[in-house]
């Protein structure tokens, strides 16, 4: 479904990405996962044409859609939500959501997504008229993930879901991950919560310094000697 083949991308002369290669197959929850500054998010933001790759090709069923802009991305089927959720801080809730679909031709005729939006979220429906900024951050972060999902995504990738949030907050958003992937949805999930990541996701890749340095199934990978070290402090 999507697959990324030896991506390098660079901010100036500092390389981020060192040859990254990896797969997300449909109906599978993927969990990248990797130490601060390890490329996570540039990974995330290649893929969504936000950073331009200087060697590389990124894939989606088989088509080219290396350097395609943003938005276009968006419109072949793959939602982004990216860290620190970026949610408008001076609109509402519902302003919010459908800045989701803004680049889905004829969008504001799908109510089907909004209410599957606003069944995930019921806290979402009871806010929807409240400006954004007021919400907690758990709230905030369900609006992101919310608005990310009005592009009625394929595949919807997380930067950093479980970011800021009190332990039981955690396991809520996880769950709701597992949700999403029900209805359908593949998943791509950056987290610095290996732990939780692993344990949501069917395979995983591991990053350090921009280049994979693991990968396999995550039921493998949680009890993999070096990944206990580095990231389930074990
Ligand atoms: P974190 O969990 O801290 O967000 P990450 O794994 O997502 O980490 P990236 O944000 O992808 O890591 O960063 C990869 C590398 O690129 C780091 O060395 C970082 O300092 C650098 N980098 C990221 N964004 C920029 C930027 N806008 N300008 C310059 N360098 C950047």
């Amino acid at each position: 479904m999507l697959e990324l083949r030896d991506i390098h991308v660079s901010y100036g002369h500092v390389p981020a990405l060192r040859g990254v290669s990896l797969t997300v197959e449909k109906g599978e929850i993927v969990a990248l996962i990797g130490a601060n500054g390890a490329g996570k998010s540039t990974t995330l933001r290649a893929i969504q044409g936000i950073m331009a790759p200087l060697k590389g090709n990124i894939y989606w069923n088989g088509e080219d859609i290396t350097n395609l802009a943003p938005h276009k991305v968006v419109g072949k089927g793959i939602a982004h939500c990216p860290e620190g959720r970026q949610i408008f801080p001076s609109m509402t809730v519902m302003e919010n959501l459908k800045m989701g679909a803004i680049a889905i031709p004829n969008a504001d005729q799908d109510k089907e997504t909004l209410e599957y939006v606003l069944s995930l979220f019921p806290r979402l429906e009871e806010r929807k008229a409240q400006m954004a900024g007021s919400l907690s951050g758990g709230e905030q972060q369900m609006l992101a993930i919310g608005r990310a999902l009005m592009a009625s995504p394929k595949l919807l990738m997380l930067d950093e879901p479980s970011m800021g949030l009190a332990p039981l907050l955690v396991e809520s958003i996880f769950e709701m991950i597992k949700d999403i992937n029900v209805k359908g949805i593949s998943v791509l999930l950056v987290e610095q919560n290996a732990y939780m990541a692993l344990e949501t996701s069917t395979r995983g890749y591991v990053i350090e310094n921009g280049e994979i340095t693991l990968s396999g199934r995550s039921v493998e990978l949680i009890h993999h000697t070096h990944v206990q070290e580095a990231y389930l402090g074990i």
